[in-house]
């Protein structure tokens, strides 16, 4: 499998997309062509892990003989055995992807990606330490942390916006372990982080510096496509368990709603429809951030707004990098994928008038999340986190506008203990000013176990405390390549 990049005629192997992370003239990869799944009758009873392994091996071939072991090493003894546990309601069911070990859903692909990554270097034969650089709205950087640290040839490096962080984010982060960890808090919010990351890596000077000390740089976040083809396998997985629980037979077609920000997510559940999935509509959920509800509405990317702080922080973006490869996709003429992004960069704005029309946009404002989480506990006992409220929220309003009640898969992308304040305000609690008291209270109220990752926090040591400027980040790396 050959990949290329969204802005131009460059073709590299799956392993060193993985390894560059971004290309060269600052498009992202993509396959040249999608994989077939081939008859879902022979797929249908594969466990978790053994249709990542076919996945992951189809898109990434040159990895194919390893690819078995690759996996086990990413979800053995970090995960429950089905790995995403689906809780249903009517016929929408929601696809827990937050039982991993930092009880998000980003824990599905930074599991594995470490290890592509490993592999990739291997094989190819690079010799440089990799530096990953990551921008975060919170859920990332302590994933990849967690993936990332210790992983020989590899140093992490995370930025999170100052203050746009829930404290447990806050202190999975600044707790983090690991020789090869660096985290830092920046000032500006997660635009600025991911604009000045990106900005670094397409850096020509930067890079030949980075040479010059035998490093170079990656990308942990959903740019990343070794990030992106691992939640591909999430989707088929739900399709093949929906079918057991005879909501659908093989072959009908589902619906997926997925709550957005970075558009990876739902980028993926559409490469799963691209290998032969039956996958009708395409339900993209945001908040009051709802850049992509109006570009799915009007074909205008308007980005000259000002980005607001929700209690659905992982979805407060205004550039929605992977929406660039659904553009690529759809696009007739390839050619204006780079245009588009160069007038996004000029204008903040462009125009795009080839939308698919089988995405649906919604969003849900903070009233509308508060409602959700109250009356899905209230009439279901079911205990959602505020990104999964967005998209149950938005599908319910697809359904009721629409008629469509075909079954459906909710990426349900948070565990309710990561954002407590707004799940336990919702239920009409109290919100007890210690966290750790709030997870004993929220625990107790949805009689759901909190996962032990999170109160073994109150015990760690803060590691990693430093608040620097976006103008900062290149002089810490440098300290870092240049061994300062
Ligand atoms: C990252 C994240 C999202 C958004 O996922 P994208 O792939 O960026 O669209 C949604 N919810 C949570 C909890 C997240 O961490």
């Amino acid at each position: 499998m050959k990949y290329i990049s969204t802005r131009g005629g460059e073709e590299v192997s799956g392993s060193q997309a993985i390894i560059k992370g971004i290309a060269d003239d600052g498009g992202l990869y993509v396959p040249k062509s999608f994989p077939r799944l081939g008859q879902l009758e022979d797929l249908k009873d594969l466990g978790y892990k053994e249709l990542a392994t076919l996945v992951l091996g189809l898109y990434f071939n040159e990895l194919e003989d390893e690819m078995k072991g690759l996996v086990d090493l990413a979800y053995d003894g970090k995960f429950p055995s089905e790995v995403v546990p689906i809780h249903t309601i009517n016929k929408g069911n929601f696809l827990e992807l937050f039982w991993g070990p930092t009880s998000a859903f980003k824990d599905m692909a930074l599991c594995v990606l470490p290890h592509l990554l490993t592999s990739s270097i291997r094989n190819s034969g690079e010799k440089d330490r990799v530096l990953i650089l990551v921008a975060t709205s919170g859920d990332t950087g302590k994933a990849a942390l967690e993936g990332f640290k210790d992983v020989d040839g590899v140093d992490i490096m995370i930025f999170y916006p100052n203050g746009g962080v829930s404290e447990i984010q806050r202190l999975q982060m600044a707790t983090q372990e690991g020789k090869n960890t660096y985290v830092y808090a920046i000032e500006g919010n997660f635009d600025d982080a991911q604009t000045s990351v990106k900005g670094l890596f397409t850096d020509p000077d930067l890079e030949k510096t980075l040479a010059d000390h035998a490093y170079k740089f990656s990308s942990a976040n959903s740019i990343n496509i070794g990030r992106l083809i691992p939640q591909v396998v999430y989707y088929i997985h739900g399709y093949f368990d929906l079918v057991k629980k005879g909501q659908i037979q093989l072959g009908d077609e589902i619906n997926v709603v997925v709550p957005t920000g970075n558009f990876g997510n739902i980028l993926a559940s559409y490469y799963a429809k691209e290998m032969g999935l039956p996958i009708d509509k395409f339900i993209v959920a945001s908040n009051d951030n709802h850049i992509l509800t109006d570009f799915f509405n009007t074909g205008e990317y308007d980005s000259n707004r000002e980005l607001l702080l929700t209690s659905s922080p992982s979805m407060d973006i205004l550039v929605s990098s992977n929406l660039e490869r659904l553009l690529y996709h759809v696009a007739e003429d390839k050619d204006q994928v780079g245009q588009a992004m160069k007038d996004l960069e000029k204008d903040k704005y462009y125009k795009w008038d080839q939308l698919p029309s089988n995405f649906y946009g919604g969003f849900a404002d903070e009233d509308d999340i508060e409602e959700a989480i109250k009356t899905v506990k209230e009439d279901y006992d079911y205990t959602m986190d505020p990104h999964t409220a967005v998209a149950y929220h938005v599908y319910k309003d697809y359904v009721e506008k629409t008629g469509d009640d075909k079954p459906t898969l909710i990426a349900s992308t948070a565990s309710p203990y990561k954002f407590m304040e707004k799940v336990l305000k919702s239920l009409g609690e109290e919100v007890p000013a210690d966290d750790f008291a709030a997870l004993e209270l929220l625990e107790k109220i949805s009689g759901v176990e909190v996962p032990k990752n999170l109160p073994e926090l109150k015990d760690k040591e803060e590691l990693h405390k430093d608040i620097i400027k976006t103008s900062q980040m290149e002089e810490v790396i440098l300290k870092l390549v240049e061994g300062l």
